[in-house]
């Protein structure tokens, strides 16, 4: 061991309570497992229980602390309640990761009104809500950390995902006016911009569809895994990052969306 100041410590989380929306599977299961890794303690958010359950045991299981909640985070009620057993049971909230999503495929003229408004909920709403409801607790803790889940599509739009485009282009920019809000309260918001993720999510795409997108815009080769986003999670998390607010990071393999 090399014997050199290092500001690496600041990537602990030691006793940090941490909620994690869509925390039964893919970024979000990846997410709470890293946040628990580092000290965390993690409340696994999701609508499917069984799910949550399932980490927050795995969690437990490894010798971490966690608790699973049912959430529909599209609903403000719901989201109070999951933020206020956060304070019951571990004493406050450090950090949310707003995470949660669906990704409807279809152009304007294909998907239905619904369809439109049950995504902008979900991805975009939730965000709205769960910032609102959370800023409080993180106040009255000195401060906190707000991470959204966006997406590449939410810098540069992919066909036949209008709804899901819009709505991600909105957590980008519902990120930096939270950011621009609530810096002087010690509040930093951000961003993750993943590309293709290997997760449920994509469980509908053909095998030859993902590698024709991925030879197509993915410089990088190879498939983008949940616990490398779950890294960057961690990162923004952390006081290591405590000068980033106000960013869409992205994890894409290179593929420079913002150039284009
Ligand atoms: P996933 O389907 O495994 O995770 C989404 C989770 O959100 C699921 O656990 C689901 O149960 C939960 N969820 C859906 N609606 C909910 C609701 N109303 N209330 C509470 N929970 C709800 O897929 P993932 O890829 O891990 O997705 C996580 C986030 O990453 C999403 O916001 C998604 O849009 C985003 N994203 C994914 C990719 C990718 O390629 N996988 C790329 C960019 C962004």
């Amino acid at each position: 061991m090399v014997n050199l100041p290092s500001t690496l410590g600041n990537l602990a989380l030691s006793g940090k309570v941490a909620i994690v929306t869509g925390g039964g599977s893919g970024i979000g299961r990846a997410s709470c497992l890293a946040l628990a890794q580092v000290g965390a303690l993690v409340i696994v958010a999701g609508r499917t229980l069984s799910k949550v359950c399932e980490v927050a045991e795995e969690i437990t299981a490894r010798g971490g602390a966690a608790l699973p909640v049912a959430v529909d985070v599209s609903k403000g009620a719901d989201v109070q309640r999951m933020i206020a057993f956060a304070a019951e049971t571990f004493g406050g909230v450090d950090i949310l990761f707003n995470n949660a999503g669906i990704s409807p495929v279809g152009s304007v003229t294909e998907i239905s009104e619904d369809e439109w408004d049950e995504c902008l909920a979900i991805d975009l709403r939730s965000v709205f809500l769960g910032a609102k409801y959370v800023i409080p607790e993180l106040k009255r803790r000195g401060g906190g950390v707000i991470l959204n889940t966006a997406g590449t599509f939410g810098v540069r739009p992919g066909r036949n995902k209008a709804a899901y485009a819009a709505a991600k282009a909105g957590v980008i920019n519902l990120t930096r006016a939270i950011a621009l809000d609530y810096a002087r309260d010690r509040i930093r918001c951000n961003a993750v911009c993943p590309g293709y993720v290997d997760t449920p999510l994509n469980a509908g795409v053909a095998i030859d569809q993902r590698n024709l997108f991925l030879e197509a815009h993915q410089p990088l080769p190879g498939l983008i895994q949940a616990e490398e986003v779950a890294s960057l999670v961690v990162y923004l998390a952390s006081d290591a990052a405590k000068m980033i607010t106000g960013q869409a990071l992205l994890i894409d393999g290179g593929q420079q969306v913002g150039l284009f």
